[in-house]
C-alpha cells in the first residue's frame, strides 16, 4: 500500500504529462499543487499566473507572499498545508478559466482531494468557490463554513475566502480576507468536533435540497 505522499507524487507527475484542454498549449507547465499530502487543510485558488507557470509552483507572485503571511497570522507554514488550483495550467494573460477548462481539470483536483482527504478545503476567490458551492454569492458566504455532498467525493466541508490577489491592493477586502483567516484554526477545530459526535449519528447531514449545509 502506497503512503499518501507516494500517491500524490504519482498522480502529480501524471498530471504533469496531461494535456487534456487547451492551456496545455499555451503554458509553460503544469502546476500541480505544493505542500504535505497529510494535510488537514487544503487551499484551491483559480489557476497559476505568471509566476507559478515559470517557477511550477502555485501561488508564488504577490498574492502568494500575501497568502504566506496569512498563513504566519495562523501559526501556520505553507508545507503544513496543501495548495492547488482549479486548473492546472495558466490560462493565457491571466484570463479566467472558461467551464470547459475547469471540467477537464476536475479529475486531477478530485484525485487529490481524495487522496489527501483534508477535513477542510479553503477555496480562494469565486471561481474556486464556484467549483464546489455553485449558485452562490463570495460577498455572502465567504468566512462561513458550509458542508456539501460532492459527487465522487462525499460530503466534504468548505471554507469561503477572498482571493488573495484580489484583496491586494483594497484595503477593506484585505481586512476582511485576513478576519476570515484569523478565523480557520477555529473552524477546523469545530469541523473535527462535528465529525467525531457525527460518528454516532445514524442519520445522514441533513442538507436543503442543494444538498448543501451552513455549518458556522
Ligand atoms: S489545465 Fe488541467 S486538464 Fe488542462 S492540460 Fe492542464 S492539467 Fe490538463
Amino acid at each position: 500500500m502506497l503512503s499518501k505522499k507516494e500517491q500524490l507524487d504519482e498522480l502529480n507527475k501524471r498530471m504533469s504529462e496531461c494535456k487534456k484542454c487547451i492551456l496545455r498549449s499555451t503554458c509553460k507547465q503544469v502546476v500541480s499543487g505544493a505542500g504535505s499530502a497529510e494535510a488537514e487543510i487544503m487551499f484551491i485558488g483559480e489557476g497559476p499566473g505568471q509566476k507559478e507557470d515559470e517557477l511550477g509552483v502555485p501561488f508564488v507572485g504577490a498574492a502568494g507572499k500575501f497568502l504566506d503571511e496569512m498563513l504566519g497570522v495562523i501559526k501556520l507554514k505553507r508545507e503544513d498545508v496543501y495548495i492547488s488550483n482549479v486548473v492546472k495550467c495558466r490560462p493565457p494573460a491571466n484570463r479566467d478559466p472558461l467551464p470547459e477548462e475547469s471540467e477537464a481539470c476536475w479529475p486531477w483536483l478530485e484525485k487529490q482531494i481524495e487522496t489527501i482527504d483534508p477535513k477542510l478545503i479553503v477555496t480562494l476567490g469565486r471561481h474556486s468557490m464556484e467549483r464546489f458551492l455553485p449558485n452562490q454569492k463570495i460577498s455572502q458566504i465567504h468566512g462561513k463554513a458550509m458542508r456539501r455532498n460532492i459527487q465522487g467525493l462525499g460530503a466534504r466541508v468548505f471554507y469561503t475566502l477572498y482571493h488573495p490577489a484580489a484583496a491586494l491592493y483594497n484595503g477593506s477586502m484585505r481586512g476582511i480576507l485576513t478576519e476570515d483567516f484569523k478565523r480557520i484554526p477555529k473552524v477546523l477545530e469545530a469541523v473535527k468536533k462535528s465529525e467525531n459526535e457525527k460518528k454516532d449519528e445514524p442519520t445522514s447531514i441533513n442538507s436543503n435540497e442543494d444538498n448543501q449545509e451552513t455549518l458556522f
